[in-house]
């Protein structure tokens, strides 16, 4: 790092990848503001791991689907950690039916956390970086964007609208020196997956050339890598790390 202090927000970081690239940011020297949802015990025991680490924390409560909650979360960042150099899109949910099953409702959260939280977020954080000409934008999509898996077709939708936001976001921000790419991983053993039946997940298992679910860790050093200023002429891009599952 070049400077000190900077800042990361992660969403959904309470427990799985978010924590993970929560954790991994404050060992590169970020502060990091751990938003959650309904898991504030789990947030606070990331806050705990992060100042042990030496950096700022804070937990911060917000339904990252709810616009008015997103606001308030980033001037409470703000005002907190006084900048925000990094954000990570990452709350997301998953609720696979059939197409003739899915309910409106479920419809609805999907989208609205999964996208519109993405793209609040995504503005609010814009606006903090064009003062700094400055800044990184991580989307946490999934494979599941690029890959027909039955039972994923909203999820599928949510995050292919991810990737193509990362690709337009990443034109319209440039000039401002702002980059925006997505990481696409495979099955990452998280809570996610683990609600997932036992032999669906040994039925991918045989799938995955690598032979096993990823880490959470391999997800966060991506992110990390990306947020760094190695990755200074990477834009626009959906990174995949399925160990060669959409292969
Ligand atoms: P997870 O273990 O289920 O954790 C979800 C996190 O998101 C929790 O911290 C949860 O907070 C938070 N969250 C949920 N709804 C929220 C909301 N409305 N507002 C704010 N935070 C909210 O999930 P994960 O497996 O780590 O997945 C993280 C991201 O990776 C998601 O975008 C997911 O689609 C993507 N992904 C995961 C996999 C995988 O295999 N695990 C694969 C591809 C992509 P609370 O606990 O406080 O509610």
């Amino acid at each position: 790092m070049e400077e000190e202090c900077k800042v990361a927000l992660v969403t959904g970081a309470s427990r799985g990848i978010g924590r993970a690239i929560a954790l991994r940011l404050a060992e590169s020297g970020y502060d990091v503001a751990v938003n959650y949802n309904s898991n504030a015990a789990e947030a606070d025991k990331v806050v705990g791991a992060v100042t042990a680490m030496g950096r700022k924390a804070i937990a911060v409560r917000a339904n990252a689907g709810d616009r008015a909650e997103v606001n308030a979360m980033f001037r409470t960042v703000v005002k907190e950690l006084g900048r925000i150099d990094v954000l990570v899109n990452n709350a997301g949910v998953v609720d696979d039916a059939f197409l003739l099953t899915v309910s409106p409702d479920s419809l609805d959260r999907s989208l609205d956390i999964n996208v519109k939280g993405y793209f609040y977020c995504a503005q609010a954080a814009t606006l903090k970086m064009f003062k700094a000409k400055k800044g990184v934008i991580i989307n946490v999509s999934s494979v599941s964007s690029m890959m027909a898996l039955p039972g994923q077709s909203v999820y599928a939708a949510t995050k292919g609208a991810v990737n193509s936001m990362t690709a337009t976001l990443a034109r319209e921000l440039a000039p401002y020196g702002i980059r925006v790419n997505a990481i696409a991983p495979g099955f990452i053993a998280t809570d996610m997956v683990a609600h997932l039946p036992e032999e669906k997940i040994n039925e991918y298992l045989t799938q995955i050339p690598l032979g096993r679910l990823g880490k959470v860790e391999e997800v966060a050093e991506l992110a990390a890598f990306l947020a760094s200023d190695e990755a200074a002429y990477i834009t626009g891009q959906t990174l995949v790390i399925d160990g060669g599952l959409s292969l």
